[in-house]
């Protein structure tokens, strides 16, 4: 479902689901039903051969979750969707569908802490191995292309160093091999970039983050062609498992009505807290995708609408002065996940990639004295109010 000639703002909101088909209400109803009823046996035996349209059993199809499915594809500009109990489900779903034992994988250099989990996993258990790159030109991916790679598998930005990957260029590079990209666009949401429009593949989500945005539910999100979803829908999907419950679905849907109005908050509050970070002595370098001395910036310009809300910052001092900083804020919260309403911070080396090795860790730039910060939509001068004097006592 494409999202034709409308605006992404009334997409956002109309896309997916007919008032008309539901009694006229204004929201989806809740579909909460495990199972569906036949008229007849032979109904039943037409369902499921395929030959007559309709629900059988949630696992397999639930109308709420149908228009997730169908507003998520038209946001992403891709042919359909599917909605899972979590990223990590959306993730391990497409990341299965697409390879088989012996594989290999070439993934960007920094990857989501679980992610990173998973592709071990499925490195001990089947052999399906993985490269790390940092494709930052066409030759450097084509050196670590091999014969058996199924898939490039790319975050952008980078959680949590915030570098950027031209997805464009890995797209061109990608499709003269006939291989598929799979772009993470958790940190973007739709609104700030559509990886489908520039030549990827799959895009899959966190919805848990920008796309519910209110901190309430865990899921996830895929988009692409309607081909490769039909077969995850049909094999990762329903014989593995990690559907959405129809209550979830409502919540992203209800969440994702506000989605380009809190990215613009969410930015326009990131951008300011950059601005005072640079300046603050306590802070030794600051990682933000729409910063002009990020070497990253013109990509940024090219593929993001704008900067997002996650910024990365490094203080003067060591793990100790990290935790410190974290312990002395009053109500900026210590938590992972990000994308809520609320400032979430948190301490990347032993929070969020605390299950990555040392080595890799520090290979991606994840030091001790790092922080990441979801800025929120709160008032910035009460954010910044609230790190400053946590810097100061640093
Ligand atoms: C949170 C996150 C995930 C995992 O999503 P869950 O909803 O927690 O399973 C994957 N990728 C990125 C970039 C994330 O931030």
């Amino acid at each position: 479902m494409h999202r034709g000639k409308k605006y992404f703002e009334t997409s956002v909101i109309h896309d997916g689901y007919d008032t008309k088909d539901m009694l006229g209400s204004l929201t989806p109803p809740i579909f909460q039903t495990s199972t569906y009823t036949f008229k007849t046996a032979e109904q039943g035996e037409a369902r499921f051969a395929g030959e007559e349209e309709g629900y059988v059993y949630s696992r397999l199809g639930n109308p709420t979750v149908s228009a997730l499915q169908k507003r998520i594809a038209a946001l992403e500009n891709g042919e359909r969707g599917l909605a899972f109990g979590s990223g990590m489900a959306a993730i391990s779903a497409v990341l299965i569908a697409l390879t088989k034992a012996n594989d290999h994988i070439l993934c960007s250099s920094g990857l989501y802490g679980c992610t990173f989990g998973l592709l071990t996993m499925m490195k001990e258990k089947y052999n399906i191995t993985h490269d790390f790159s940092e494709m930052a030109t066409k030759e450097e991916i084509k050196s670590l292309i091999k014969p058996e790679t199924a898939c490039i598998y790319v975050e952008t930005p980078i959680n949590p160093t915030m570098k950027l990957i031209d997805l464009q260029m890995v797209a061109e590079v990608a499709k003269a091999f006939d291989i598929p990209v799979v772009v993470d666009n958790t940190f973007s949401s739709p609104y700030l970039q559509r990886p489908l429009e520039l030549g990827c593949d799959v895009v899959v989500h966190s919805a848990t983050k920008y796309i519910g945005g209110h901190g309430d539910v865990v899921a996830g999100l895929v988009v692409g062609k309607k081909t490769f979803l039909d077969s995850v829908a049909m094999t990762t999907q329903k014989d593995v498992g990690g559907i959405i419950s129809p209550f979830d679905a409502w919540l992203l849907i209800r969440g994702m009505k506000t989605l380009p109005i809190r990215m613009d908050r969410h930015c326009d509050n990131a951008e300011k807290i950059v601005e005072k970070l640079k300046a603050h002595p306590k802070v030794a370098n600051v990682y933000y995708p729409n910063d002009e001395n990020n070497p990253d910036y013109p990509i940024r310009k090219k593929q993001m609408k704008r900067g997002s809300g996650v910024i990365s910052f490094e203080i003067q001092g060591e793990k100790e002065d990290a935790q410190k900083l974290l312990n002395q804020l009053n109500f900026l919260k210590i938590a992972v996940s990000l994308g809520d309403a609320e400032t979430l911070i948190q301490h990347p080396a032993t929070m969020t990639h605390a299950v990555v090795p040392e080595v890799s860790r520090l290979e991606m730039g994840i030091s001790d004295r790092l922080i990441r910060l979801s800025v929120g939509l709160e008032a910035w001068q009460d954010i910044w109010a609230d790190l400053e004097q946590a810097l100061n006592n640093l």
